[in-house]
């Protein structure tokens, strides 16, 4: 098959199940869960008290606040890599300015989640501007995938700036069969560490948690930096990848 051909058959099948690998060294991607707001309305253990119904050892990869494209491109080429499947979530802002990478998220079979249009504190606003920028980012976010500005998310996945939300939106996110993300982990890649000591801090809270949905932020330099050694470490230690979608 043509190189070509070969992408263009990837992607059409990528949201319904974890394509094959070219390289079987690779880490791959597992399996596939659909997650359905019914189901499982607000998943993530730091904010939640339900999670993902996970198996010891597997992985929920999750990257916040991008597209930024001279990480997010790093990021992107480590995920490819291992054949890793991952769920970006989206600042508006970001994807209207940066469409043509949102396209490559999305062809590169990852899933594309919401993260509002301009990253406010949503707990310190009123409910018409939080609910304003929810369906802001929605909508740049639809408009930079798909070229068509709607409020329906085409992935109904969101996540809160700073996991800070008031029971009125999430509320609101329920009633609109919207899944709320939290996470059950995270890098801590918003301080000021070295590369090493993020790995070092991810791979040792992995260890500890033994499973969950990971929290970085792609637009950090120090995380597109440790992406390669980190997707290797789960390589190496058995961890297996699990990729989140829509449940239909
Ligand atoms: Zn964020």
């Amino acid at each position: 098959m043509a190189a070509g051909a070969f992408l263009a058959a990837l992607a059409g099948s990528a949201a319904a199940s974890a394509a094959e690998c070219p390289r079987k060294e690779a880490l791959g991607t597992s399996r596939v869960l659909s997650v359905d707001a019914k189901a499982t309305p607000r998943v993530g253990l730091k904010s939640f008290p339900q999670t993902l119904p996970l198996a010891d050892r597997e992985v929920v990869l999750t990257f916040d606040d991008g597209p930024n494209p001279p990480t997010t491109s790093k990021v992107l080429a480590a995920l490819a890599q291992e054949c890793a499947r991952a769920t970006f979530f989206l600042i508006g802002l970001h994807a209207a300015a940066h469409p043509d990478m949102v396209k490559r998220i999305a062809r590169e079979g990852h899933t594309i989640g919401h993260h509002t249009w301009s990253h406010p504190f949503m707990a310190r606003i009123p409910f018409e501007k939080a609910r304003a920028e929810i369906d802001r980012g929605i909508a740049a976010d639809e408009m930079a995938l798909n070229g068509v500005s709607t409020t329906t998310p085409s992935t109904p996945f969101f996540r809160f700036p700073y996991f800070e939300a008031t029971q009125a939106e999430l509320d609101l996110l329920q009633s609109r069969g919207i899944v709320v993300f939290g996470a059950d982990l995270w890098a801590s890649d918003w301080n000021e560490i070295t590369p090493a000591q993020e790995l070092k801090l991810i791979t040792e809270r992995l260890a500890a948690a033994g499973k969950g949905i990971i929290l970085f932020h792609d637009p950090k330099a120090r995380t597109a930096a440790i992406m390669p050694a980190f997707l290797r470490y789960l390589r190496e230690n058995g961890y297996r990848l699990v990729h989140v979608v829509p449940g239909r």
